[in-house]
C-alpha cells in the first residue's frame, strides 16, 4: 500500500517524540484524531498539547490518526485495510474514545469518512458496548449542533484540564462497569461537556427554533472550559517531529491566548476571551526546551495577535539572544500594523525580511470603523513606512468582502488603498535601490460566525460576491498589486454549517454518502454534491447562510455560555451597523462583555 501512494511518510509514525506504551498496561486508550491530512495535522499546536497532556496520564495511551489521502483511500478499501492510529497500529474501534478536533466546519465530512474506515458506526445512536466513545472539540464546537448525530459528547473549551478529568471520568466509569448510557449520562455532569442526546430541540413552522429541553438533569447552558493561568498551563517539552515537510515545519509556542481588540466578524477574539498572556520568562523557557529536544530550526511565537504581547520587545531581546546564535529562525505570524514601530522592525528585520502581512480587513475607514479593526489609514501608511524604511519590499494585504453594511465604495477602496502603499513606497528617498514593491490583495468572503456580533447578519449570496470580485479585479490599476480572493461556493457551504442546526447532520451524512470528503481542499469539494444533498434532505443553505436573524430568535448555539453575553452582543452589532461606533480595546477600557462571570475579576487592571 505504501509503495503506491504520493507521501507514505504520512502513514508510517515512528517519529521521534512519538509516545509508545504498552496497550495492555494502560486503563484509557484514547485515538486523538484530526480530520485533515497529516501535514495539516502536524502543524497544529493544539493537537500536540494535548497529546502531551493525555499522555503525561500513566495509565493513559494519547495516540494519533489522520485523514488518508484519496491514493491512500483507494488502497484502503483494495486491501479492507481499517484507519490505524499511527502509534500502536491498531484500528479506530479498538479504541476507548476517538477525538476529534474540529477547526474548521469543511472538515466535518472527513470526521464521518475516518469513523467509517476505522470501523466506528458514523451515527451516535448506532453505536453499541463495544464501541469508542466518539469526542469532539476544538473552536467549530461552540456550535457542535451540525455534528450533533455523529459526536457522544462534545467538549467546550480549552482542553487542557478538561481532557484529563474526562479520561480520568472514563477509567472510572470502565471500572464501575457502567453502560454506555450511563457513562454518557454521568459525563454531562463535567464542567465543559455537552452530550447532544440529553437535548431535545423543537422547531417553528418558519424552521427557526421553538425551544431547547434538557433531559436527565443535563445542565442547560453548557459552560465553556477556561484556562485560569497560562504559565501555570501544560505545554510539552517533546512533541513527535515529522519526518516529511509539514505545512508549518517549525517549533511553536503559544504566546498569549484571546485578544484585546474585538473585531466584530472574530469569532476567534470572542471564544478566546479573556486575553492572558504568558510571562516572557515562561515563553522563553518553552521555547528553548521545544527547539533543544526537537532540533527544529524555526520557532514560531503563535497568538491571536503577537505584538500585544504586554512585553514583546524585552521577550523578543530574550528569544533573539539564544536564536540567533543557534541558527534558529524565528517567525512572529501576527502583527498589527499599528504596533509596528522602529525598534519592532529592527528587531524583527534581524531574523526575517522576506516580506510583511497585514490585515486592514477593509478598504475604507467606515467599514474598519463598522468591523471595530480600530486602525486608521495613516497609522496602516505608517507602518509600511517604518517596513519599507527597514528595507522591506513586499507587503500581502487580507481583507474581507461582503462584510455587513459594506457599499461599493468599500470595495474600490481596497484597491485604493492598495495603490497608497505602493505610491508611498516610490515616494521614499531611502527606498531600496533598483528594487521595486509588490502588494499583494488576499480577499476572503465574510461568513458570519457564531459568539461574533455579526452572528445576526446575512452572507452575502455567490452572484453578489462574484460581482463585488468582479468590480475590485477592474478597481485594480497598478501591475504592482496582485489580487486573489476565497472561493464564495466554499464559503457559502461554510457559513451554513457555521450557524446551522442538528437537522443539518443529516445533509452532512448525505454528502459523506456520495463520496463528499476533503471538503476544504479543491480536490475534495463541489458545490453540486452539496447542493443536492440539501436538496434531497429539504434543507435550504440559503435560510442557514444568507439570511439576517433577529435578536429574539433562538440560535443553536444560545445553549452554550462562552462566557460572552448574547446582550453584549447585540449592543456591539447596533454599535457597528446603526450607530457606527468603534468599542476601545479591552486593555484600554473594558466594555463589559460577560466574560468576568469566569474568571471572577477584573481582565486589566
Ligand atoms: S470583561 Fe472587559 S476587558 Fe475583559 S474581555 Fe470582556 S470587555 Fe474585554
Amino acid at each position: 500500500m505504501l509503495r503506491a501512494v504520493q507521501k507514505p511518510g504520512r502513514y508510517v509514525g515512528g517519529e521521534r517524540g512519538a509516545v509508545h506504551k504498552d496497550k495492555n498496561a494502560v486503563k484509557l486508550r484514547f485515538a486523538f484524531c484530526f480530520p485533515d491530512v497529516y501535514e495539516v495535522g502536524m502543524s497544529h499546536l493544539g493537537m500536540k498539547i494535548l497529546y502531551a497532556v493525555q499522555n503525561a496520564e500513566p495509565d493513559v495511551w494519547c495516540e494519533r490518526a489522520f485523514a488518508p489521502w484519496f491514493d491512500m483511500r483507494e488502497q484502503m478499501l483494495q486491501y479492507n485495510a481499517p484507519l490505524c492510529a499511527l502509534e500502536s497500529g491498531d484500528p479506530l474501534r479498538a479504541f476507548d474514545v476517538v477525538g476529534f478536533t474540529l477547526q474548521y466546519e469543511m472538515s466535518y465530512t472527513n470526521l464521518l469518512y475516518m469513523l467509517d474506515l476505522g470501523g466506528v458506526p458514523l451515527l451516535s445512536k448506532e453505536r453499541g458496548e463495544e464501541d469508542p466513545i466518539v469526542v469532539a472539540g476544538g473552536p467549530c464546537v461552540c456550535n457542535p449542533e451540525p455534528m450533533a448525530d455523529f459526536v457522544d459528547l462534545f467538549l467546550l473549551g480549552e482542553g487542557e484540564q478538561m481532557n484529563v478529568e474526562l479520561c480520568r471520568f472514563l477509567i472510572r466509569a470502565k471500572e464501575q462497569g457502567w453502560d454506555r448510557a450511563k457513562t454518557l449520562r454521568e459525563a454531562a455532569g463535567i464542567e465543559g461537556v455537552y452530550v447532544p442526546a440529553l437535548y431535545t430541540v423543537k422547531y417553528n413552522k418558519d424552521g427557526t427554533i421553538a425551544s431547547v429541553t434538557p433531559k436527565r438533569g443535563a445542565p442547560m447552558p453548557v459552560r465553556r472550559r477556561i484556562v485560569a493561568d497560562m504559565d501555570a498551563a501544560p505545554f510539552p517539552q517533546q512533541i513527535p517531529v515529522p519526518m516529511i515537510e509539514t505545512v508549518h515545519d517549525r517549533a511553536s509556542v503559544e504566546v498569549l491566548r484571546g485578544c484585546v481588540r474585538g473585531c466584530r466578524f472574530c469569532q476567534a477574539g470572542f471564544i478566546y476571551r479573556p486575553f492572558r498572556a504568558k510571562r516572557a520568562e515562561t515563553i522563553d523557557r518553552q521555547a528553548r526546551e521545544l527547539c533543544r529536544s526537537t532540533g527544529f530550526e524555526e520557532l514560531s511565537l503563535l497568538s491571536l495577535s503577537t505584538s500585544d504581547h504586554p512585553e514583546i520587545e524585552p521577550l523578543l531581546d530574550r528569544v533573539l539572544d539564544w536564536t540567533e546564535s543557534g541558527k534558529v529562525s524565528l517567525s512572529l505570524p501576527s502583527l498589527r500594523i499599528d504596533s509596528f514601530s522602529d525598534e519592532l522592525v529592527e528587531k524583527i528585520s534581524r531574523v526575517r525580511k522576506s516580506g510583511l502581512t497585514f490585515a486592514p480587513e477593509a478598504g475604507t475607514q467606515r467599514l474598519r470603523d463598522v468591523i471595530n479593526k480600530n486602525i486608521d489609514e495613516e497609522e496602516i501608511l505608517r507602518g509600511c513606512r517604518t517596513a519599507f524604511e527597514g528595507g522591506y519590499t513586499v507587503v500581502k494585504l487580507y481583507f474581507m468582502m461582503g462584510l455587513p453594511t459594506e457599499t461599493d465604495e468599500d470595495v474600490a477602496g481596497i484597491a485604493a488603498l492598495a495603490q497608497k502603499i505602493v505610491d508611498l513606497y516610490y515616494s521614499l528617498p531611502t527606498k531600496p535601490k533598483g528594487k521595486s514593491v509588490s502588494v499583494s490583495i488576499s480577499c476572503a468572503c465574510f461568513i458570519p460566525k457564531p459568539f461574533t456580533p455579526f452572528q445576526f447578519a446575512a452572507q452575502d449570496t455567490k452572484e453578489e460576491f462574484d460581482r463585488k470580485q468582479k468590480l475590485l479585479r477592474e478597481s485594480v490599476k497598478s501591475r504592482k498589486i496582485s489580487v486573489s480572493w476565497h472561493d464564495a461556493s466554499t464559503s457559502f457551504i461554510e457559513a451554513a454549517l457555521a450557524r446551522g442546526d442538528r437537522r443539518l447532520g443529516k445533509v452532512i451524512l448525505e454528502v459523506y454518502r456520495s463520496g463528499g470528503i476533503f471538503d476544504s481542499w479543491d480536490e475534495g469539494f463541489s458545490l453540486n454534491r452539496w447542493l443536492a444533498a440539501f436538496r434531497k434532505c429539504r434543507r435550504d443553505p440559503a435560510f442557514y447562510a444568507n439570511r439576517a436573524r433577529s435578536f429574539e430568535e433562538i440560535n443553536p448555539w444560545d445553549m452554550f455560555d462562552y462566557g460572552v453575553d448574547k446582550q453584549f452582543l447585540i449592543r456591539e452589532y447596533r454599535r457597528a451597523t446603526e450607530e457606527q461606533l468603534t468599542t476601545p480595546k479591552c486593555s484600554e477600557h473594558c466594555s463589559g462583555c460577560g466574560i468576568v462571570k469566569f474568571t471572577g475579576r477584573k481582565c486589566f487592571d
